[in-house]
């Protein structure tokens, strides 16, 4: 929410009726803003960020923003990220391990050849 706007501070921050009734009774629009700023003028201001506007009928089409980016967070495709990530890693120290024990045979069969003077 906007705290200053043109270099002059909110005073007042209010819900804005809106130029609509429903049903005969009056409509607020709660994330439309009506800012009252120090030298007496009046903006329109967005409830979520400092967005603002001397146009009342601004606000609401920006409100529609703030809807996807919360879409966007609920799927978090960086957790995921993160989770592939880690199965990556077991994967790879899974692979080093069984490579020190193949490694490890492949020493003891020779070894056991030359033992047995076997030429391989
Ligand atoms: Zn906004």
């Amino acid at each position: 929410m906007a705290r200053q706007v043109n270099g002059q501070e909110v005073i007042a921050d209010e819900p804005t009726p809106a130029p609509i009734s429903h049903d005969g009774r009056p409509v607020v629009w709660q994330q439309t803003r009506t800012l009252l700023l120090a030298d007496g003028s009046t903006v329109y201001g967005c409830a979520h960020c400092t967005y603002t506007s001397p146009n009342v009928r601004s606000i609401r089409p920006h409100l529609s923003k703030h809807k996807r980016t919360r879409a966007t967070t609920s799927s978090d495709p960086v957790a995921a990220l993160v989770k592939q990530l880690g199965q990556v890693e077991e994967i790879t120290k899974d692979r080093d391990r069984w490579k020190i024990r193949a490694l490890k045979a492949e020493k003891s069969l020779k070894t056991l050849r030359d033992a047995l003077g076997v030429s391989s």
